[in-house]
């Protein structure tokens, strides 16, 4: 394991910042997928992001949680340059800074949902034991106690939610990114869901929720708009 980066002066406040970070995929015909981007989003924020479908949105969230790389400029996570990381110190980074919620959930199918949460502490070297508290109290804060022991198949589409955010919640990360978190669940449900993260941010977490659905990003403090990979406030 790889230990975390020295966080030195940090450059700024911020939770997130980008300056002129881009992203285009390469090959015959590459995509323009993000254009060079600057924004900061500070701790305790609630961002809503929107946009049509193919506009970039999911390129910005895999830009900001760590997962691509930008092929312009530059990106700090909680004062860390995450450009200047080896490939080993940015997973390491992303594993205890970021939660991810996505939409079609990445539960493991054959772990309990306990064990789903209890894994997403491989990083950060706590004793099973404690691994496993923590776990149970994720759970709990998300209203899942009761189907700890459940395999996520046994789960209806709100309730693996419930555990992915259970999930992503539980090594406190500075940052939680949820990818159209809704779109598979059934309004109801959905709005449970919302709920559950609106509740998160009273708390102090910092999210940034993606959708394509005008209502949810409403929920958010601060909401901004992709177009053709163009991000505007
Ligand atoms: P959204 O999440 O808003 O639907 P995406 O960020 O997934 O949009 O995609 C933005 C653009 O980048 C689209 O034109 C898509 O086809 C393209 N794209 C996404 N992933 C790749 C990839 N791995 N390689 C090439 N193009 C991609
Ligand atoms: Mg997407």
């Amino acid at each position: 394991m790889t230990s975390e980066p020295m966080i030195n002066t940090p450059m700024t406040d911020a939770v997130v910042a980008l300056r002129g970070a881009g992203l285009t995929y390469p090959g015959p015909q590459p995509v323009k997928a993000l254009a060079p981007t600057d924004l900061a989003v500070r701790a305790g924020e609630f961002v809503t992001v929107v946009g049509p479908s193919g506009s970039g949105k999911s390129t910005f969230l895999n830009v900001v949680g760590l997962l691509d790389r930008p092929t312009c400029g530059t990106y700090h996570l909680d004062g860390v340059d995450a450009g200047g990381l080896k490939e080993a110190d940015r997973t390491a980074l992303r594993a205890r800074r970021i939660g991810f919620v996505f939409q079609t959930f990445h539960l493991l199918p054959y772990r309990s949902a306990l064990e789903n949460v209890t894994l997403a502490q491989l990083y950060t070297g706590l004793p099973s034991a404690r691994r496993h508290a923590n776990a149970a109290e994720a759970l709990e804060r998300v209203g899942m106690s009761h189907r700890a022991q459940a395999l996520p198949t046994t789960l209806s589409g709100g309730e693996r939610q419930r555990v992915a955010v259970a999930r992503a919640l539980v090594n406190r990360p500075s940052l939680l990114l949820c990818d159209e978190p809704t779109g598979n669940l059934d309004s109801a449900t959905a709005t449970v869901v919302l709920e559950l993260l609106t509740g998160l941010h009273d708390e102090g977490f910092t999210i940034i929720l993606i959708t394509h659905d005008p209502q949810v990003a409403g929920r958010g403090q601060r909401t901004l708009t992709i177009r053709d990979g163009i991000v505007s406030e």
